[in-house]
C-alpha cells in the first residue's frame, strides 16, 4: 500500500506532536504518554488510519497506538488526528520487526488488519501472524494475550488460524463473512471498505491466551 511521491509526507509525520519520537525511550512506560493506566491497544500496519482513529473515538477509555512503516500512508492518519485530536491516540513510525525494542509487557490487544499476505513460502516469516511475530508479541503483552485480525485473503487467514493454534492461542470468535454475520460493533479499515464494495467476504478472528 506504499503511496509514492507524497511531497512533504515525511516532514509532516516527523514534526507531528502525535508521533511518538524515539519510541524505545518509553519502553515499559507508555502509560506516561497518556497519563493514565487504561489498557493499551495497538494496530500493526495501520495504513491510512481510519480504523485506529475511529476506534479511539468510539472507545475513549482505551489508549490506541497506530504503527506503520511508511510516511506516505501514515500521514493520512496523522492528518485526521490533527484535525480533531483525540487524547487517547498516538502513532509510531517503525517496522514491526523491531517491536521488541519498543514495548515491554504493556500492551493488551494487538490488531492486524489486512496485513500484507507475503504469498511466497520463503517469505512466511514476514507475515505478521507467523510464529516469529507471535514470539515477538509475547514480550509485548501486559498479561493476557489478545489478537484480533481481519483480512480478505483466504490463504493468509488459513495460515493465521494454523499459526495461532500451533502457538497455543484459543479461538474466541471467528467469522468467514463478517458483513453477513450479526456483529454489533465493527470499525472498517480503508482496505476493508474497498473489498466490501467489491462484494468480497471479510474474514475475522479473535484469539487469546490467558497467562
Ligand atoms: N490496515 C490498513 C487497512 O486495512 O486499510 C492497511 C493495510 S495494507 C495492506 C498493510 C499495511 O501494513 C501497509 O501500510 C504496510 O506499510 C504496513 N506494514 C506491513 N508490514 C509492516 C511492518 N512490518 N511494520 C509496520 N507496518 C507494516
Amino acid at each position: 500500500m506504499r503511496l509514492k511521491n507524497i511531497p512533504g509526507a515525511k516532514e509532516h509525520v516527523d514534526s507531528s506532536v502525535y508521533l511518538i519520537k524515539n519510541p524505545s525511550s518509553y519502553k515499559g512506560k507508555f502509560k506516561e504518554i497518556f497519563g493514565n493506566n487504561n489498557p493499551i491497544h495497538i494496530e500493526i500496519g495501520m495504513g491510512k488510519g481510519n480504523f485506529i482513529y475511529n476506534m479511539a473515538k468510539e472507545l475513549p477509555n482505551i489508549n490506541f497506538i497506530g504503527i506503520e512503516k511508511y510516511d506516505s500512508v501514515m500521514v493520512k492518519g496523522i492528518e485526521k488526528q490533527e484535525e480533531n485530536p483525540l487524547s487517547n491516540l498516538r502513532f509510531i513510525k517503525m517496522d514491526a520487526t523491531y517491536i521488541n525494542e519498543v514495548f515491554d509487557h504493556e500492551v493488551d490487544v494487538i490488531y492486524l488488519n489486512f496485513s500484507d499476505p507475503w504469498p511466497k513460502n520463503r517469505h512466511e516469516n514476514r507475515r505478521l501472524s507467523s510464529r516469529v511475530f507471535l514470539e515477538r508479541y509475547d514480550l509485548l503483552f501486559r498479561k493476557n494475550k489478545e489478537i484480533i485480525m481481519k483480512t480478505d485473503n483466504r490463504k493468509l487467514f488459513e495460515f493465521s488460524i494454523m499459526s495461532f493454534n500451533n502457538y497455543g492461542y484459543n479461538i474466541d470468535e471467528i467469522s468467514l463473512d463478517l458483513y453477513n454475520d450479526n456483529i454489533d460493533f465493527n470499525i472498517p479499515t480503508e482496505y476493508e471498505m474497498k473489498f466490501v464494495s467489491k462484494g468480497n467476504p471479510i474474514y475475522r478472528i479473535k484469539v487469546s491466551k490467558e497467562v
